[in-house]
């Protein structure tokens, strides 16, 4: 039904295929089955219009005009661009509007896109149905007027399969894009061409050979991989799917019954929904539970077969400010030292709003987290906090399993529509709008039609390519990402005109287990470890940052280091009982039989040790001027060791938002449908992320793009 719609009525629609590099795509193929009035056609009628001198701009010269549908009909818009591409005229026509409402509001639309020179203007309050009809027009307006290739988007007559014509659909295979054009009849698929130049010789470049047969044969792009090279016939397959759509195709008229023998049957299936949320980490989940408390239709797609991403693996805590907990336990904090603390840790790269919006919701968010049965009551220190603002399971459990297990619980309670082992590969706009989502999961490929899209897939830590092309010399280092978090938001939002930031901002976390990839939680530190090099000597304040530690640590012998603490420390740190049963944790009864497993000076780790426990005595450190995670000495046997260097840990950069989370594109402008939170997006960590920030970040921000995602299905 809803694809039906999709199809008669929208005027654009885009898809775009998720590719491996970022720079791949070049310019997005828009197709467009509306029926846009010929160019160079002035309005007719008793149109309402504003005019200015010909300010240079950025726009082909024309008049460009466009039709929507207003509160009592259509409404058309004719932008006019003069010679030195700025727009000089905008006439706007709607002869059926109210005349006291949209009439009225007519000659003040034409004024506010004439004065902005785009479509994206505020509207005027009280005839929101009239301001959206014109912005939709002149956006399309704008859009053909800077140069965006616009393609008729064809409907095919009557029971046909498709439009006649030749369509090129592009999807990710091994290597990179791999490019499908497809010729078709009425009912047949006529002639694939595969350019899947990039795969593997022998493997994908086979693949790209046969599957092409093989899908002509059977008539359908719904045929078995070629085995051995899975992943280039998946793309092959994907991106004919994609340019299958673009010829107009419903796919689920090539779901098939029987598959010939031993081969897999995919089906096509069409999804329907408010809010696509694609990937359930914390902010992916945060958004789904908050979405549907609103009363929205979520579905939440999760490509691995458990939610949780990155954020499971987050063991110190969320950073809050002003909280009743903090309140409560006497500690004194403001939202404006955790905008400033932020800012400094991520060296002033930040964007001070967003930053300033995650501290203010800050306190708001641990009391929603409360609120769904979430608490998170132990204050403490953590590297780069002024205050104590670290926000920890009352257990001292790790914050990002908890999190996950009752976020997975309120969405049991909730009956949300999770879809694991589903991963989106494209982003539909239709009109310049985000309208939903091409994904696949094991048995199917499925077109998801959405009033918005949130982006919740986490950052590319897990994507060694992405980290080459942006860090090259970062090629080798260890990561402590999750399997799914492998850029794939970042590569579809781009694709979509999405804008980044500090993309080449990588933060290295100073103490990962190398063997493991494991990550020892910021909290040891905070809760009094320290840091000791192959030597037995203390060599920096261990809550410096994470990059000013990290960068330490490799100017050490052998670029790592080893961080020491004691029983009192595990006792109150259940993080750790992981490190311990994990088997990479190093005990002694001694502070010299712990040395000496290590092949460390037994003398002189005794002595950093001693020394370390007067300066907590003393709550001053002369050597390196530690002034927090001070509370308790290192003094209880047994004494732990863990072996640690520095680890990939978080992608500062992504996506660009605006504080009510919304995609915005390279012109500066939202992305209408598109909304990110979480390590997706750039721009809140700048240069360095803060410990403790990331949950923030998903909780504040995941709110954040269902509250501004609700609001845009309801049409506000
Ligand atoms: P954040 O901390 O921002 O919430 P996480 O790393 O915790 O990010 O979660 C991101 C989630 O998104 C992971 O569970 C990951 O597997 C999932 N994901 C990534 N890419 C896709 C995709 N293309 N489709 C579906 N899920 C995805």
């Amino acid at each position: 039904m809803k694809k039906e719609y999709l199809k008669g009525l929208v005027a654009a629609v885009l898809i775009i295929a998720l590719t491996v590099g970022l720079s791949a795509m070049g310019k997005n193929p828009t197709v467009t089955n509306g029926t846009p009035l010929p160019a160079g056609t002035s309005s007719t009628s008793s149109g309402s219009g504003a005019s200015a001198p010909d300010a240079s701009g950025e726009y082909l010269p024309g008049t460009y005009t466009y039709e929507s549908i207003g509160f009592g009909g259509p409404v058309e818009v004719a932008v006019t661009v003069g010679e030195s591409g700025g727009v000089t005229d905008v006439k706007i026509t709607g002869d059926s509007e109210t005349p006291d409402v949209g009439g009225k509001a007519i000659p003040q639309l034409a004024e506010q896109i004439l004065t902005a020179q785009s479509a994206e203007v505020d509207g005027v309050s009280g005839a929101s149905v009239t301001s959206q009809a014109v912005k939709d027009a002149a956006s399309k307006a704008f859009m053909e007027a800077s140069g965006e290739e616009m393609v008729e988007i064809p409907q095919p007559a009557g029971d046909d399969l498709f439009v006649p014509g030749t369509y090129t659909g592009t999807a990710k295979g091994f290597g990179g894009d791999i490019n499908v054009t497809v010729t078709v009849s009425e009912n047949a698929i006529e002639d694939i061409q595969i350019d899947g130049s990039h795969e593997t010789e022998n493997i994908g470049s086979f693949a790209v050979e046969m599957l092409g047969d093989k899908i002509m044969e059977a008539q359908n792009p719904n045929v078995d991989a070629i085995s051995g090279a899975t992943v280039s016939s998946n793309g092959i397959i994907r991106a004919l799917n994609n340019a299958l759509v673009l010829a107009g195709a419903d796919l689920t008229r090539f779901n098939i019954e029987e598959a010939a023998d031993g081969e897999k049957i995919m089906a096509y299936e069409d999804l329907d929904c408010d809010i696509v949320i694609i990937g359930a980490g914390g902010a992916g989940m945060t958004a789904a539970i908050n979405a549907t408390q609103a009363g929205k239709k979520v579905i939440l797609l999760e490509k691995m077969p458990y939610a949780g991403g990155n954020t499971t693996k987050a063991t110190g805590g969320m950073n809050a400010a002003e909280t009743h907990y903090q309140e409560e336990q006497g500690i004194e904090d403001s939202v404006e030292v955790f905008v400033e603390d932020t800012m400094k840790g991520g060296h002033d790269l930040n964007d001070r709003d967003l930053v300033t919006i995650m501290a203010q919701n800050s306190s708001s968010a641990i009391d929603w987290l409360d609120s769904i049965g979430a608490p998170l009551p132990k204050v403490s220190f953590s590297g780069g906090a002024t205050n104590k603002r670290i926000h920890a399971p009352e257990d001292g459990s790790g914050v990002g399993a908890f999190l996950v297990t009752r976020f997975l619980n309120k969405i049991d309670e909730l009956g949300i529509d999770v879809m694991y082992n589903t991963t989106a590969t494209s982003l539909m706009t239709l009109d310049g709008k985000v309208t939903g989502v091409m994904a696949e999961g094991p048995d199917a490929y499925y077109t998801i039609h959405s009033k918005a899209v949130i982006l919740a897939t986490g950052g590319f830590g897990n994507n060694q390519s992405m980290i080459v092309n942006y860090r090259n010399d970062l090629l080798g280092t260890v990561t402590t990402s999750a399997p799914g978090v492998t850029g794939d938001g970042i590569v579809m939002a781009e694709a979509v005109g999405a804008d980044l930031v500090d993309i080449e901002q990588i933060q290295l976390h100073p103490t990962v287990e190398q063997a493991t990839s494991m990550l020892i939680t910021e909290s040891v530190r905070g809760d009094g470890a320290i840091l000791v090099n192959q030597e037995g000597k203390r060599f920096i304040n261990e809550l410096l940052t994470r990059d000013v530690v990290s960068a330490g640590e490799l100017e050490q012998p052998g670029s790592y280091a080893y961080i020491i603490f004691d029983q009192n420390l595990r006792d109150g740190l259940k993080a750790v009982e992981k490190y311990v049963s994990t088997g990479i944790t190093v005990q002694a009864d001694t502070i010299e039989g712990l040395a000496e497993q290590l092949d460390i000076d037994p003398a002189t780790l005794a002595d950093t040790l001693a020394k370390w426990n007067q300066y907590v005595a003393d709550k001053k450190d002369p050597d390196f001027g530690r002034d927090t995670g001070m509370d308790a000495d290192l003094s209880k046997a047994p004494y732990y060791a863990i072996k640690i260097a520095p680890g990939i840990h978080h992608t500062m950069g992504g996506v660009k938002i605006n504080t009510e989370a919304q995609v915005i594109d390279t012109a500066g402008n939202p992305i209408p449908g598109l909304f990110a939170a979480g390590e997706v997006c750039g721009g809140v960590h700048g240069g360095n992320r803060i410990g403790g920030n990331a949950v923030a970040d998903i909780v504040v921000f995941g709110r954040i793009a269902s509250d501004s995602a609700v609001k845009y299905c309801d049409g506000e």
